[in-house]
């Protein structure tokens, strides 16, 4: 099996060579990762510039762009065999409910996905100083789980996992996406030349704590597993608004 590493935290994240050394069981491992930081860029293309690639040893390479342009020069480029599955990250931070149209890490994911093949992502709920060996080690075991049953292609797998020692973990849940409580998450000030400016960010998330959620799951010590779908039609806005008559 030919797996494609990628992360969103660039190929300076001491979690790619962790998930490096795990995913090594399950077949040949290339990582193929931005060469910065690209948190928060979700599925974004680099469509008006050329992509440079640098190499960094055997079979790990950085790009000057996004998680998603990895993957599509993983598949279409780089590597003379596609790959037969995608894992991305291990993301420092989570990439639960809502975030994951936001997430970088998950969007890495979602291309392969796209690409025809089995793709998890991977994110430690931490905002602390990481610790990605156990965290790699439980990635592993998820996968080996999975694997066994047969993937289907385009399978999407969102994993998060709690950040403390695997024996501290409480078990693993299957769950659906939670739902943020969205509080001032944008802060406006006054540069120093007297204009306005707006920051992104704000409080950590709030989340409403149902059960069931990839929120209370991790809340709960558990390692949460939530299989995404990437059908976004409402086919029951479609039957409602048939009744709309709606026309030229
Ligand atoms: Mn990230």
């Amino acid at each position: 099996m030919r797996i494609l590493v990628t992360n969103d935290d660039g190929i300076h994240s001491p979690a790619l060579l962790a998930l490096q050394r795990v995913l090594r069981a399950f077949g040949d491992v290339t990582v193929i990762a931005p060469d910065r930081n690209q948190s928060a860029t979700s599925h974004s293309l680099t469509l008006h510039r050329p992509l440079r690639i640098h190499p960094h040893g055997e079979g790990v390479y950085s790009v000057d762009g996004t998680p998603t342009d990895c993957v599509l020069i993983a598949f279409h480029g780089l590597l003379t065999e596609r790959p037969d599955l995608v894992v991305s990250g291990i993301n420092l931070g989570p990439n639960m409910g809502e975030d994951v149209f936001y997430s970088g890490t998950v969007a890495a994911a979602i291309e392969g996905s796209l690409q025809g093949v089995p793709a998890l992502a991977a994110s430690l709920v931490t905002r602390g100083e990481p610790d990605f060996g156990p965290a790699a080690e439980v990635v592993g075991r998820v996968l080996g789980q999975v694997l066994a049953r047969a993937p289907q292609p385009r399978w999407l797998l969102n994993l998060n996992l709690p950040h403390r020692p695997t024996d501290e973990l409480t078990g693993l849940e299957l769950t659906r996406l939670g739902s943020r409580v969205y509080e001032d998450t944008l802060v406006r000030k006054v540069d120093p030349r007297g204009k306005d400016y707006f920051w992104i960010g704000g409080e950590d998330p709030v989340w409403q704590p149902l059960p069931g959620t990839d929120y209370h799951a991790v809340h709960e010590g558990r390692v949460s597993l939530t299989p995404l779908q990437l059908g976004l039609t409402d086919p029951a806005a479609i039957v409602d608004m048939q009744a709309w008559g709606l026309h030229l």
